[in-house]
């Protein structure tokens, strides 16, 4: 890690804090049941705007006392075990190939190791499950779950290991799932900056895939005073990455507010704000109604802190969406992610999830602008290698002939010399292949990074009065018509037409490529067909 000037400068921690928290080498370490003291996290926003804060841990009070002593500190850093070395030249090697997850499948007697680099999953190592068995389990003790015992797959785990990780990790997810076979662990790499191999160190809204129109939008949403900002997708369509850079510019451009997160736990470090995270991390076993009350506590907890902007990581059970609801109509501005397909299909998420919570008719509170605020729907889709791409008129046969008759009828006046697929691969896309057949074999060849297709939607009263009395489809329709709204695969074709997207790649990660105006010409004459 490139060394902050900042961080060799000593700084003390407030005497009356010293039995609560210490502080070293950047790291903020926090006793857990005073993670939400003010006093703690006065001193947290003071190290932050001198740059002195690499992130905080929360930990028990004999750690901090401990680490304290500097014997004590220096006989914590034991030499890792050859297991825990193995594990973390995996983790090492993962962030050299700049793989967002790594898998270990084990299926009877072998287990695979994969890398998913720009979303191509592809194998990486194998080796006798029995050893695997060992360097997992020494991973998992390292995690920072408490008294984390040996590792098996009884049982679902999600942890979190955040030491001894290589320097440009915040934090590794660990989760594991019994299957038929065996078992599978997948490591979620959190990276300090985004994973991407194609992103330079300044991004925005725009680096990372939203068109300006898009960002323009957004920033719309983040200066309105109060009410719910919505993003949905998949797990790993980047919704957490757009929540870092929306907040980061809401920091920049109004440094006046109190943004605080809450989180299960922290993704990324947010620059500018406070990063609460739940305290759900003490069983290996997930508990889902401790979780969700544990989340609900702390959203009406941090409302007791006077934020102006409050960001809850996931909506995903009927406790969380009333507390969110709750801070959204008593004046706060609420970002948050639920899971859902298209951005108007978070609305009827977020309706089943206040159902669920007892909440009898949600609609006329929802269907309020100041409420709702407003809708993304977001995926990531690999792009083109700028090196070795090659124009669609000289191979058309790169891709199938659905695609192609879908990307003519969506652009008529397609320039085919203009459109690019996927090249043979080359030193930039596929630094590790020496040969030409290495290149081949390798899935992500032609490819390097990622970047974000959108559909975006600022509802207005208009729109809200027709979800409420004609329903969420009727609502969508006026979009499309009468909003000029665009849907995902707008933003995709977009991509391809500029050159910047593979159309048959697009087509696998986002579905067909229709545009809006063809799905309005389409229900336009479905409607008139009926009369
Ligand atoms: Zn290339």
């Amino acid at each position: 890690m490139a060394a902050n000037p900042m961080q060799t400068l000593p700084i003390s921690v407030p005497a009356d804090l010293a039995a609560k928290c210490h502080f070293d080498e950047g790291v903020l370490y926090v006793a857990s049941d005073s993670v939400l003291d003010p006093k703690i996290i006065d001193f947290e926003m003071r190290l932050q705007r001198m740059g002195a804060l690499r992130r905080k841990e929360q930990t028990s009070l004999a750690d901090i006392n401990a680490r304290k002593t500097p014997k004590a500190a220096a006989e914590s850093r034991i030499a890792a075990g050859q297991e825990l070395r193995t594990a973390l030249a995996f983790l090492d090697q993962g962030v050299k190939m700049k793989a967002s997850d790594i898998h270990f499948m084990f299926r009877g007697p072998v287990m695979e190791v994969k890398f998913r680099v720009d979303g191509f999953l592809d194998q990486y190592a194998e080796m006798p499950s029995e050893e695997g068995m060992r360097i997992i389990s020494a991973l998992y003790v390292s995690s920072d779950v408490k008294n984390a015992g040996s590792f098996s797959f009884n049982a679902p785990i999600a942890a979190r290991v955040s030491k001894g990780l290589p320097d440009n990790l915040y934090a590794v997810r660990f989760a594991s799932m019994k299957s038929d076979a065996g078992g599978v662990v997948v490591l979620r790499l959190l990276y300090n900056a985004v994973a991407s191999r194609s992103y330079d160190n300044k991004i925005d809204l725009v680096t990372l895939g939203f068109s300006e129109e898009q960002a323009r939008l957004l920033w719309d949403m983040a200066a309105a005073p109060n009410g719910l900002i919505v993003i949905d997708g998949p797990t790993g369509s980047g919704k957490s990455t757009t929540l870092k850079y929306a907040l980061q510019w809401v920091h920049e451009h109004y440094p006046q507010f109190n943004i605080l997160t809450v989180e299960d736990p922290p993704e990324y470090p947010i620059v500018g704000a406070q990063q609460i995270p739940v305290l759900v991390q003490d069983s290996d076993v997930e508990d889902l109604s401790a979780r969700s009350r544990a989340y609900g506590n702390v959203i009406n907890t941090t409302l007791r802190l006077d934020p102006d902007i409050l960001m809850v990581g996931e909506i995903r059970d009927g406790v969380s969406a009333i507390s969110a609801l709750r801070a959204a109509i008593t004046g706060h501005r609420l970002w948050t992610t639920v899971h859902a397909n298209d951005a108007w299909e978070a609305v009827n998420r977020i309706i089943d999830l206040l159902r669920e919570a007892g909440m009898v008719d949600p609609m006329p509170v929802l269907a309020n602008t100041q409420n709702l605020t407003g809708l993304i729907a977001q995926r990531l889709v690999p792009l083109l290698c700028p090196n070795c791409k090659r124009p669609l008129s000289e191979h058309p046969d790169a891709i199938e002939q659905q695609t192609l008759e879908e990307l003519m009828a969506a652009v008529p006046n397609l320039d085919p010399h203009r459109v690019f697929v996927r090249g043979p691969g080359c030193k930039h896309c596929v630094p590790m292949a020496d040969t030409a057949e290495q290149m081949r074999a390798d899935s992500r060849r032609g490819i390097l990074g990622r970047t974000v297709v959108a559909e975006i939607v600022r509802p207005d009263q208009t729109l809200l009065d027709i979800a409420r009395s004609k329903g969420i489809p009727d609502a969508r329709r006026f979009w499309l018509k009468h909003r000029n709204g665009k849907v995902i695969a707008d933003n995709a074709i977009e991509k391809i037409v500029g050159g910047l997207v593979d159309p048959q790649v697009a087509r696998d990660f986002v579905g067909p490529l229709i545009t809006a105006a063809q799905i309005v010409a389409g229900s336009d004459s479905e409607l008139s067909g009926g009369v």
